[in-house]
């Protein structure tokens, strides 16, 4: 009922705003982190700061893959909040190594810590000369206040600092590539493994959590499972060939920083969502690694060329509002575009100048009566919505209560869906994901095609 109310006040127009965001399309920063140190193995990510804070991102992390997530806090209390939380990380680092054994804690920030100005590295220096930290143990941080940022940034920031923290340049070459996934689903990290070894490339995948969140039932529970990227490789990142950054939110700093950390040589690209961006990153992997493009490759581009072929009447035309993160959004249009929709709206709660310029790269510069969101929240892509409304909308589950006030089809992307299952198992990623997203569109428009059709058009073959 309160949805329903709260839908209700949602006015077409509204006075002019700027300061003031209305239900974001976004989380916060710690969960983009502790969902990256979740993908490198044996690694406990630990949230500095209250109990809240540390429920808050696990459970949506949780509601997210379906599967427990492994965290652990600072506990802040009164105390802490008014002298530092040192007392309380370094009591952490005891109890943590005694009683979890993870061989990695990547400590990321919360507003609280951040607004106190607690020196995370100093802590962690204290830390290692009292001997809080055993042998072959090791601990991180990234710094992820959320009254800036978002998730994604916050991703992006962990996963820098593994690469700041770890990987070194020895000299000795190891052939591999140094593949950055972007915050990706796990089922998107092990197709694009899957793409990897179909092209007879070495890699290290950074993070991983593919055997992590979407592990199977076994009885057992498992503290650390089997995946994620293990430490020695990390470190040998240092020596690779070359590095791919996919996504240039998510993956951009860390892929920047090894390569001027370790001179790695990089290649940032679009997350490989939809023909496009999935063609990009096979050219790139082809000249990189100095190999020729797989035929299963080809083969599975070709079946992608096929269905958009077979259903473009379907696809023609229809316009359509996004909501989501910037490298997901940006890959997203693109594909959009190939399959001759026309992208109407666009909302990130991740906004900027270089997301706006590369989406404009990709799809062109907003035609009239088109929208690319400022202020980047739901409220106003609703309002938008109502003003002139579109054949669909694709967002994550906070976008059901837009979808179901305007009557509208609706395919849930991107972070977080909290209300279904799949898409942890099935990639979007590659041609493969391609055809996943492209079938999901099609369901909706189709099954809203035969909800609205009159007994006398109602057919069996559209
Ligand atoms: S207080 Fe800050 S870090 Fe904690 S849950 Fe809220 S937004 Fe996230």
């Amino acid at each position: 009922m309160a949805t329903e109310l709260y839908l209700k006040h949602t006015e077409s127009e509204s006075p002019p705003r700027e300061a003031l965001t209305v239900n974001p399309a976004k989380t916060c920063q710690p969960i983009g982190a502790m969902y990256a140190a979740l993908g490198v193995h044996k690694c406990l990510p630990h949230s500095h700061g209250s109990q809240g804070c540390c429920s808050y991102h696990r459970s949506t992390l949780t509601r997210h893959y379906k599967e427990p997530v492994m965290a652990a806090t600072s506990s802040f209390t009164e105390g802490a909040s008014v002298f530092g939380g040192q007392a309380n990380l370094l009591q952490a680092f005891n109890t943590i190594f005694s009683l979890y054994d993870p061989q990695i804690i990547a400590v990321h920030t919360t507003c609280l810590s951040e607004t106190i100005g607690d020196d995370i590295p100093q802590i962690i220096g204290k830390a290692t000369a009292e001997g809080k930290i055993p042998a072959g143990r090791f601990v991180l941080h990234a710094n992820t206040p959320s009254y800036i940022g978002s998730h994604v940034t916050g991703f992006a920031s962990m996963t820098r600092a593994f690469v700041d923290y770890f990987a070194e340049k020895t000299g000795k070459g190891t052939g591999k590539l140094a593949v950055f996934p972007g915050w990706v689903e796990p089922a998107d990290m092990a197709e694009i493994k899957r793409i990897l070894e179909a092209m007879e490339l070495p890699y290290t995948l950074l993070p991983d959590t593919s055997g992590v969140l979407d592990t199977p039932m076994t009885g057992r529970f498992e503290m650390y499972p089997e995946g994620g990227t293990k430490l020695d490789d990390i470190r040998l990142m240092g020596d690779a060939k070359a590095a791919i950054g996919l996504g240039h939110f998510c993956s951009g700093p860390a892929a920047k920083l090894l390569d001027t950390k370790c001179r790695v040589p990089c290649d940032i690209l679009d997350l490989p969502i939809g023909l496009a961006a999935m063609d990009r990153f096979i050219d790139t992997l082809r000249r990189t690694g100095g190999v020729a493009v797989s035929e299963r490759i080809v083969q599975e581009r070709g079946r992608l060329l096929d269905m958009m072929a077979d259903m473009h009447q379907y696809t023609y035309g229809k316009t359509v509002a996004l909501a989501g993160d910037p490298d997901q959004l940006c890959s997203l249009s693109e594909f959009l575009k190939d399959l001759d929709m026309k992208v109407k709206y666009v909302v990130t709660g991740t906004p900027g100048k270089a997301f706006e310029s590369r989406l404009s790269e990709l799809i062109g510069e907003p035609g009239d009566g088109d929208w690319r969101g400022a202020p980047g929240d739901l409220f106003s892509l609703h309002q938008k919505m109502k003003q002139d409304p579109v054949d669909l909308l694709v967002a994550n589950t906070y976008g059901k209560y837009i979808a179901r006030d305007e009557d509208v089809p609706f395919v849930r992307f991107g972070f977080p869906i909290l209300d279904r299952v799949g898409h942890a198992d099935f990639p979007t990623v590659g041609y493969r994901g391609a055809m996943r997203i492209l079938e999901k569109i099609l369901t909706v428009l189709m099954d809203r095609q035969d909800r609205d059709s009159p007994n006398e058009s109602f057919e069996l073959v559209m």
